[in-house]
């Protein structure tokens, strides 16, 4: 019994180192349980309180096309591994100097919601994972508070390694880094964007209006509805803020409640 379990063990951490190797960078699991409901949030800021009605994902994605020459490529999970196989040891700009790690994604490969937020900062360097410092963790807080979890959904940048000082994307990195998140949304299909902050917004719908105008309104990019919404960072700084994001996400969960993407729990 004990050597077939260290086989097993064996098996599986091979299976995961192989995985990693190959860009995956999670794996999905049972969505934990509903522990909340929405209709409490109505009010209440997000993180603060997050609340109450869980929803769940219920439904594939369909899959809109975003680009004809891509439309014979694997999706989903083979799909973000084959863009991960193609980013491959990025030297194609200045940023690649100093990394210590490439921040691909994480998620589900088959999400009906991705977040985009701008790029890794010193965190996500260390760990090669994105949102998991300070901001991140406001990030995830406002994912459970959508009724949601980390792993339903997937995470990414518009650049896949930290500018010096976490200073602004410059236009050199953005060309080189967006094909590969054009090819991961191919490969994931999402039915919606949310956009996180102003950079990562202003990047993906090319226009300079200040974030404040922007939120809160439907826009698409390559066919897909996307919601910008402010930064969790900068929610960190302006805590009056949540209220605002917090409206432009249940825009979003109705939306998906609309889709019947997910199932709102009322239990
Ligand atoms: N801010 C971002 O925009 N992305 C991260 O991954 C972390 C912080």
């Amino acid at each position: 019994m004990r050597d077939e379990l260290l086989k097993l063990t064996r098996q599986v951490r091979e299976h995961l180192s192989w995985l990693e190797r190959g860009g995956v960078t999670g794996v999905p699991r049972p969505a934990p349980e509903p522990t909340q409901v929405l209709a409490a949030t109505k009010t209440a800021a997000p993180v603060a309180a997050p609340s109450a009605a869980a929803t769940k994902i219920v439904a594939p994605v369909a899959a809109p096309v975003l680009d004809p020459r891509d439309s014979g490529r694997p999706v989903g999970a083979a799909g973000l591994q084959l863009v991960r196989e193609e980013l491959g040891d990025c030297q194609r700009c200045k940023l690649a100097d100093k990394r210590t790690n490439i921040v691909f994604g994480v998620g589900n490969p088959d999400a009906p919601l991705v977040f985009v937020g701008e790029a890794p900062g010193g965190d996500e360097d260390r760990t090669g994972e994105p949102f998991v410092g300070a901001a991140g963790q406001l990030l995830t807080k406002m994912i459970i508070a959508m009724g949601l979890s980390r792993e339903e959904v997937y995470i990414c940048n518009i650049l896949k390694c930290r500018p010096p000082g976490n200073r602004n994307p410059e236009p050199d990195e953005i060309e080189q880094c967006e094909p590969f998140l054009k090819k991961q949304l191919a490969a994931i299909r999402p039915r919606m964007i949310v956009c996180l902050g102003k950079f990562a917004t202003q990047c993906l719908l090319r226009s300079d209006a200040p974030i404040s105008r922007l939120r809160g309104t439907w826009k698409t990019y390559e066919g897909i509805p996307l919601m910008p919404t402010f930064h969790p960072a900068f929610l960190l700084r302006n805590p009056s803020a949540k209220r605002e994001v917090w409206e432009d996400l249940k825009q979003v969960m109705g939306e998906l409640d609309r889709l019947g993407i997910v199932r709102k729990n009322t239990t």
